[in-house]
C-alpha cells in the first residue's frame, strides 16, 4: 500500500479533486464504478499519473491505500453513498475513515453519522465547481475532530487560500454540520445569482441596454463593493457571442433554470427551523417559476407582457444590489444561528464567513468585512454590526428606488423586493401580528398578550 487516501467516483467533481489531491504531492488511489472512466482518467493524468493508482475494485483500492485508511467518496447523493459504504463495511477496518464530499442532504450525514458505522466517518461539503475542486476548493468538514485532524493536512492542502493565506477548510462541528453549511452557502449562491439576474433584467427591459454594455456594467461594479466571483463571470458570460449566431450568448440562451435541490434543502430548513430567509427562498421560488415556460408564454399571449421602461440608472442598481446582498447574506447568516441552536452545533459564524472568502461560488471582499463584524460579535445580526448597519442606511433608498420603480412598471423582482420587506419588517418595532393574533383569538381562543402588560389574554369576540 502506497497511497495516502482513496477517492471513489471520477466524475467531474471527483476527477478534479483526485488531480487537485496529486498535485500537491499525496499519491492517491482512485475507483470508479465504470471501469474505462479510470483507466482513461489515469491515462490523461499527464505528469500527475505517477501519483495515480487506479484500480478496478474496491478491494483493490482498499489495498492500496495506507492504514489507518481515508477514502473519500465523490458520487451523487442519497443512495449511492449508501451503496457505497455498504459495500466498503466489509473491506475497512473501524479505525478507517469514509468522507461523504459530494452535496448529502445533511439530515442523511447526521442519519450516517449517528447509524454506528462498522468505520470512522465524515460529511464534507465542497464548493467550488469543477475548477475549485481541481485548484483549490471551499472546504466545509463535519464529524468527530479526531478525524478531522487526521485528514485536515491533506484537505488544507488542496483548498483556496484567501487573500491573508488561510486555507479555506475548516470543521464547522459534529455529524452533518459542514454539509449544512455547504446547502446554506448554495442557497445564498441561488439568492446571489436571482438578484444579479433580477438586475440584469431591469438593465435589459427596463432601460434597454444591449448585453455587451450591461458586461461593461457588470466589470465596472467588479473593481467596486461588489467585487465577487459571480459578478465577475456574469460581465463574462454577457460578453460573451454565440459562437453559431454571433449573437450575445445570453440572448440564445433559454429562460429556464436548472437546479439539483440544495437551494430547496435550505428553504425547507428554514421553515422547520422558523428561520426567515426570504431572499433564498424568493430565489428557489423564481427557479421553479422559470421552469414553467409553457405556462409563461401562454400567459404572457393572455395578458401581455409585463416589463415597461424604468426610470433607473447603473448608479442606482449597483447600490441596491449592495443592499439586497447584505439582507441576503444577514438572513442566511441568521439562519446558520438558529440551526446552531437548534441542532446543539456551535457553528462558528466568522470561520463560515472565513471559508466562503475563496474557492466558493459565492466569494466576494464582502465576506472579508462579513467575518470580521461576525468575529467582533458572532451573535449580532449581520444588520446591526456598525459597518453594515451604515453600509444599509446608504444604500436602502436605492434599493427602495429600485423595487418600487422596477414593480411600479412590471418587472419581477422577487429576491430583491424580499430583502426590502423583511428589512423593513425587522426595523419595525410595532408590526401588525396584533391583528393575526386577534384572529386567532377570535376563531380559536389562542389567546394573545396585550401591550399594558395585563392578564386578560381574550378579546370580547363573543359578546
Ligand atoms: P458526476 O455525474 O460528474 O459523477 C458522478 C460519479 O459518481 C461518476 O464517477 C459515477 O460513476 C459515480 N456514480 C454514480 N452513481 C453511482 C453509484 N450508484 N455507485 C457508484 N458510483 C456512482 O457528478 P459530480 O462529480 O458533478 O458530483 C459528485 C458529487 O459532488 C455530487 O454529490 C454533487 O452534488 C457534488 N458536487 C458537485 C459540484 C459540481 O459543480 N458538479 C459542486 C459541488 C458538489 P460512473 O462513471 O460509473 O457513472
Amino acid at each position: 500500500a502506497e497511497a495516502d487516501i482513496g477517492l471513489i467516483g471520477l466524475g467531474t467533481m471527483g476527477s478534479a479533486l483526485a488531480l487537485n489531491i496529486a498535485e500537491k504531492g499525496f499519491p492517491i488511489a482512485v475507483y470508479n464504478r465504470t471501469a474505462q472512466v479510470t483507466r482513461d482518467f489515469h491515462a490523461g493524468a499527464g505528469e500527475l499519473a505517477t501519483r495515480v493508482i487506479p484500480t478496478e475494485s474496491l478491494e483493490e483500492l482498499v489495498a492500496a491505500i495506507k492504514p489507518p485508511r481515508a477514502i473519500i467518496l465523490m458520487v451523487p447523493a442519497g443512495s449511492p453513498v449508501d451503496q457505497q459504504i455498504e459495500a466498503l463495511a466489509p473491506l475497512l477496518d473501524p479505525q478507517d475513515l469514509v468522507i461523504d464530499a459530494g452535496n448529502a442532504n445533511f439530515h442523511d450525514t447526521n442519519r450516517r453519522a449517528e447509524a454506528g458505522l462498522p468505520m470512522r466517518f465524515l460529511g464534507v461539503g465542497v464548493s467550488g465547481g469543477e475548477d475549485g475542486a481541481r485548484h483549490g476548493p471551499s472546504i466545509m468538514g463535519g464529524g468527530a475532530q479526531q478525524d478531522w485532524d487526521r485528514i485536515a493536512p491533506i484537505l488544507t492542502a488542496i483548498a483556496a487560500r484567501a487573500e491573508d493565506g488561510t486555507p479555506c477548510a475548516t470543521r464547522m462541528g459534529e455529524a452533518g454540520a459542514g454539509h449544512f453549511v455547504k446547502a446554506v452557502h448554495n442557497g445564498i449562491e441561488y439568492a446571489d445569482m436571482q438578484m444579479i439576474a433580477e438586475i440584469y433584467g431591469l438593465m435589459r427591459d427596463g432601460m434597454g441596454l444591449p448585453a455587451d454594455r450591461i458586461a461593461g456594467i457588470f466589470e465596472r461594479w467588479n473593481d467596486g463593493p461588489l467585487q465577487s466571483y459571480l459578478i465577475e463571470i456574469s460581465g463574462k458570460v454577457a460578453h460573451a457571442p454565440d459562437p453559431h449566431s454571433g449573437q450575445p450568448m445570453l440572448d440564445v440562451i433559454l429562460d429556464r433554470a436548472g437546479q439539483k435541490g440544495t437551494g430547496r434543502w435550505t428553504a425547507i430548513e428554514a421553515q422547520h427551523l422558523a428561520a426567515p430567509i426570504p431572499v433564498i427562498e424568493a430565489a428557489v421560488m423564481a427557479r421553479n417559476v422559470s421552469a414553467r415556460l409553457a405556462e409563461r408564454k401562454a400567459a404572457e399571449e393572455r395578458f401581455g407582457p409585463a416589463p415597461q421602461p424604468c426610470d433607473l440608472d447603473e448608479d442606482l442598481l449597483e447600490r441596491a444590489l449592495i443592499a439586497g446582498k447584505i439582507l441576503c447574506y444577514a438572513q442566511g447568516f441568521a439562519m446558520i444561528s438558529a440551526a446552531s441552536e437548534a441542532f446543539g452545533w456551535s457553528l462558528p459564524l466568522p470561520d463560515i464567513a472565513r471559508v466562503w472568502r475563496a474557492g466558493c461560488i459565492i466569494r466576494s471582499t464582502m465576506l472579508n468585512d462579513m467575518a470580521e463584524a461576525l468575529t467582533e460579535n458572532p451573535g449580532r445580526n449581520l444588520i446591526m454590526a456598525p459597518g453594515f448597519a451604515s453600509r444599509i442606511e446608504e444604500a436602502l433608498p436605492a434599493l427602495r428606488r429600485v423595487v418600487s420603480e422596477g414593480l411600479a412598471q412590471g418587472h419581477p423582482l422577487p429576491a430583491l423586493a424580499q430583502g426590502l420587506t423583511w428589512f423593513d419588517m425587522m426595523r419595525t418595532a410595532r408590526g401588525t401580528a396584533n391583528m393575526i393574533q386577534a384572529q386567532r383569538d377570535f376563531f380559536g381562543a389562542h389567546g394573545f398578550e396585550r401591550l399594558d402588560g395585563r392578564d386578560d389574554p381574550h378579546g370580547p369576540w363573543g359578546a
